[in-house]
């Protein structure tokens, strides 16, 4: 049965994650858990809120819209490629974006959040390695960035989302992840509405919370493999 697969992944998910906060001497109620519903159905999300996960993240506004309308009363973050045509409803359908690259686009989300909603949650997403060839701020832009967003009525800086090259050592993957850590706690002095570090996936999640994480995307780990 698919509901039991979810609460019993979801149940192993929580167990990685204790280990890992006892491990960094952190409190496990301070890393939330974002669920990446990506090529997931409405049903599979259902479950994972009924087992009590509040916040879910997609990808792609195509598929996205059809979940949202049937999954309410939890918080959805969009972290796919925000395109100029897209920022409209994402704006007013998401409570994040983690996946901020351009001030452009972030200007854009700012004049289209509606009025009667809160302020749009927002994380900047880096660019951790040079080399890595997928969007993302470089991090010797990411104050300018953050100025620009902070300065935005509609708009709610709330931190950093970043993801290592995949493929790299535990190592090298540490070490891209601590150079996120510390480039939030910079931000964060600067900006007191930052409090979210999101980083760590399915399968680095123990790295990311032994540096620091607050946030976690995790995808396969909860749902099972995608098709992607
Ligand atoms: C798909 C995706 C994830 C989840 O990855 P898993 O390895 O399935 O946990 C996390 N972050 C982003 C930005 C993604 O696109």
């Amino acid at each position: 049965m698919v509901v039991t697969d979810i609460t019993e992944r979801l149940k192993v998910v929580r167990d990685r994650i204790a280990v890992a906060a006892a491990n960094a001497g952190r409190d496990p109620a301070t890393i939330r858990i974002l669920a990446v519903s990506k090529r997931q159905s409405p049903a599979a999300i259902a479950a994972l809120a009924e087992a009590g996960i509040n916040d879910f993240a997609e990808s792609y506004v195509q598929e996205a819209a059809a979940k949202l309308s049937a999954v309410k009363h939890v918080t959805w973050h969009f972290i796919g490629q925000v395109q100029s045509n897209k920022t409209r409803f994402i704006a007013e359908s998401f409570d994040w974006v983690e996946s901020v690259v351009r001030e452009r686009i972030a200007r854009r989300l700012d004049e289209q959040r509606p009025h009667h909603a809160p302020a749009l949650n927002v994380c900047i997403q880096v660019r951790i390695d040079p080399r890595d060839s997928r969007p993302g701020v470089d991090p010797e832009d990411v104050p300018a960035m953050a100025a620009t967003i902070a300065g935005c009525p509609r708009l709610c800086l709330r931190g950093l989302m970043g993801m290592p090259p995949a493929g790299r050592s535990a190592q090298e993957t540490a070490r891209s992840f601590r150079s996120l850590s510390s480039l939030f706690e910079s931000i964060r002095k600067d900006h007191p509405s930052v409090d979210t570090l999101s980083m760590g996936m399915s399968g680095d999640l123990e790295i990311a919370i032994a540096e620091g994480a607050t946030q976690l995307r995790i995808g396969t780990a909860l749902f099972g493999l995608r098709s992607d």
